[in-house]
């Protein structure tokens, strides 16, 4: 695997693969890699791409919390042999001033509603951060395919619509790649080893809440659903829930009736010593 720490030198290597032909997939992270991630990278071989490249970048504009940024662990040892283990042929491993170089221009993105509910609302500015790293990431890398999991689901919808307005959906596929959970179904996630052995055990009930709203959900309304999980979430001690939202999967709105809405995703956010904990599931 070749690691690249510049811009440049990341464009011009992009530049003649596509010059052989070669299709390359993209994989945006910021490092603590586990098996979800490295289910991105497997996504794009299995895509039929012949490059994968994968980035890791902590990057500051996206953390509303100087702790959280402080906390994120890297462990780019460990990092390294697990993208080597799967075959990734890329590691862009840039610092700040290749990402952000002084003449760097924010792109004036414009999110409608979908940046105002769930972490837009609970994390100002995150998703300003979020869309303007992808999109310096994207002209960098300038990929065919780029992967993105599921578990943050409203950070796809923001970056399918940040390549609508730059203009980017018709050379560079977005593909969402479903959520890698543990065996007892936590979403993976690099803050999960943040957890204390009493609040791992007490994570496993946020996607039992959810695997079970999936079952239940037909017999309940919108609203009954939403309250019964959150009551259901309390039950077991979690009660530190920034939100948990049934939304239409395109507008990310709230659902009053299931007619309503053609696709219903249930998304929430509990914290457990501290540490913010993501989880959804496509209702249908
Ligand atoms: P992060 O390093 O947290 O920014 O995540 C990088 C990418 O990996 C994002 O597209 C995430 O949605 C994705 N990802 C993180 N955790 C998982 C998971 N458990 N399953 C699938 N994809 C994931």
């Amino acid at each position: 695997m070749k690691i690249i720490n510049s811009s440049a030198t990341l464009q011009e290597f992009v530049a003649y693969q596509h010059q052989h032909q070669l299709r390359v997939g993209f994989i945006p992270t910021m490092g603590a890699l586990h098996e979800g991630h490295l289910e991105l990278i497997r996504q794009s071989i299995q895509s039929g791409n012949q490059v994968h490249i994968c980035s890791i970048f902590v990057n500051p504009k996206q953390f509303n919390d100087a702790k959280d940024l402080e906390k994120y662990p890297r462990p780019i040892e460990a990092d390294i042999q697990k993208l080597e283990s799967v075959g990734c042929s890329v590691l862009f491993l840039p610092d700040y001033e290749q990402i952000y170089p002084e003449n760097w221009q924010r792109f004036p993105f414009q999110f409608a509603n979908l940046d105002t509910t769930m972490e837009g609302l609970h994390r100002t500015g995150h998703f300003e951060g979020v869309a303007q790293v992808v999109y310096r990431l994207l002209q960098i890398c300038t990929p065919d395919q780029i992967f993105m999991g599921q578990k943050d689901f409203q950070q796809v919808a923001i970056v399918r619509s940040l390549m609508k307005q730059a203009h980017l959906e018709q050379k560079i596929e977005l593909v969402r790649v479903p959520t890698v959970r543990e065996l007892d179904g936590l979403a993976m996630s690099s803050r999960n080893i943040r957890l204390s052995a009493e609040g791992r055990k007490r994570a496993v009930f946020i996607s039992k809440t959810l695997f079970w709203l999936q079952a239940n959900y037909k017999n309940l309304t919108p609203n009954e659903a939403q309250n019964q999980s959150k009551t259901q979430l309390q039950a077991q001690g979690l009660d530190e829930i920034d939100y948990l939202e049934i939304i239409d999967a395109f507008s990310l709105q709230p659902v009053e009736k299931w007619e309503d809405a053609l696709s219903v995703v249930v998304c929430v956010v509990v914290r457990i010593d501290g540490v913010r904990l993501l989880d959804n599931v496509i209702l249908y």
